[in-house]
């Protein structure tokens, strides 16, 4: 039995989720203790409870403490289980956060499966879906993982109600690949773009954030298109998509009540120039998220960033369950490699 305190380092809902799927992956019981103690509202909320009982069902396993609120749990788990799996988040809470969880355990099932999630599929502080699409899964697509989300229906905070669906191919066992990971260079850039999807909200707040979109970045008329979704409530969100040779960068930013089309523009411009000027492959957010996937499989390395607290705090979490794997080092500013060694 492993015992995972989860108000270290960012002391997130993200503790939670990399300790469930490596307990489900190596077959090691894990008790966490103090879950989400350095957020607002600590403990178990809807999303992080769906995520709980999603390991606990892809798995076969058992759960102790998995309530709304639960600080502590207890998760014995079984073998990850391919099959068609639906889980309801029933708020807004990420759909893409509980992907998250099953995701590296599927990966480890005999045989395909899929996904649908309902809650959220665009919220701040969590990948939207064109992040894993588009950027997260193609990289681990060299590394023999294989799988796809789309979303079917969009849901935003607060209404929720949206809808995600995944496919996910069998990637660890004898068929893993045993080829390292290596993205040392983003490549010459090829296409640049964003969009600015809204729904159920005035259309000047589309074409407000479109403006200030193409001023801040002196991007073209055609490299800004505005989409109008359907959803339950309303909804707004900036995605820009950097397309290099050998990754694509996709960068969000969030309309909220009472902030201006303006500032959220600004937002997504000062996070792209940023990205431009670091001139590293990896953004910071894809850092955290590579590396479980890659210390399940053959390891690697790749440039990014100065490493946030979330990917300090993960490699922790993934040190109880596999060692010290991950290792990061500057070599520049804004420059750092992280080396992932692989099972
Ligand atoms: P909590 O409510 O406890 O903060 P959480 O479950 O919402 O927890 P975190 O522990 O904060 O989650 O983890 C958030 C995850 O979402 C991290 O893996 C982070 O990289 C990812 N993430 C956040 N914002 C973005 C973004 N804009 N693009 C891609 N990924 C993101």
């Amino acid at each position: 039995m492993i015992t995972i305190d989860g108000s270290q380092g960012e002391g997130g809902g993200q503790i939670v989720r990399t300790s469930l799927a490596l307990a489900a992956i190596t077959g090691t019981p894990v008790t966490i203790e103090r879950i989400r103690a350095k957020r607002p509202k600590p403990g178990l909320q809807r999303q992080h409870l769906v995520a709980v009982q999603a390991a606990a069902r892809v798995s076969g396993g058992q759960v102790e403490g998995a309530e709304l609120g639960s600080r502590a749990l207890t998760f014995h788990p079984q073998q990850p289980t391919a099959g068609d799996w639906h889980f309801d988040i029933g708020s807004a809470g990420s759909c893409t956060l509980v992907l998250q969880t099953v995701l590296p355990i599927l990966l480890h099932a005999t045989g395909g499966s899929t996904v649908t999630i309902t809650g959220g599929t665009h919220n701040g502080m969590a990948p939207p879906v064109e992040f894993l699409a588009e950027s997260f899964l193609p990289v681990l697509h060299r590394v023999g993982i294989s799988a796809t989300v789309e979303v079917q229906r969009h849901g935003f905070y607060p209404a929720g109600g949206g809808a995600i669906r995944t496919t996910i191919q069998p990637a660890f066992g004898s068929n893993s690949s045993s080829v390292p990971f290596e993205l040392l260079e983003r490549g010459k850039a090829l296409d640049r773009r964003a969009e600015v999807l809204i729904a159920n909200l005035p259309a000047h707040v589309a074409s407000r954030e479109a403006q200030a979109l193409k001023h801040g970045l002196h991007w073209s008329h055609s490299e800004v298109d505005e989409r109008e979704v359907r959803a339950d409530g309303p909804g707004n969100v900036i995605i820009a998509r950097l397309r290099f040779a050998n990754v694509t960068t996709v960068v969000s930013a969030f309309g909220e009540l009472r902030k201006a089309a303006e500032q959220v523009a600004q937002e997504a411009v000062q996070q792209i120039r940023r990205h431009l000027e670091a001139g590293v492959p990896v953004c910071e957010h894809l850092a955290d998220q590579l590396l479980l996937p890659l210390a399940l499989g053959a390891g690697g390395r790749f440039r990014t960033v100065k490493p946030s607290e979330h990917l300090t705090t993960n490699a922790a979490i993934i040190a109880r369950f596999l060692g010290e794997v991950v290792t990061w080092e500057e070599q520049g500013a804004d420059d750092w490699l992280v080396t992932v060694t692989g099972r």
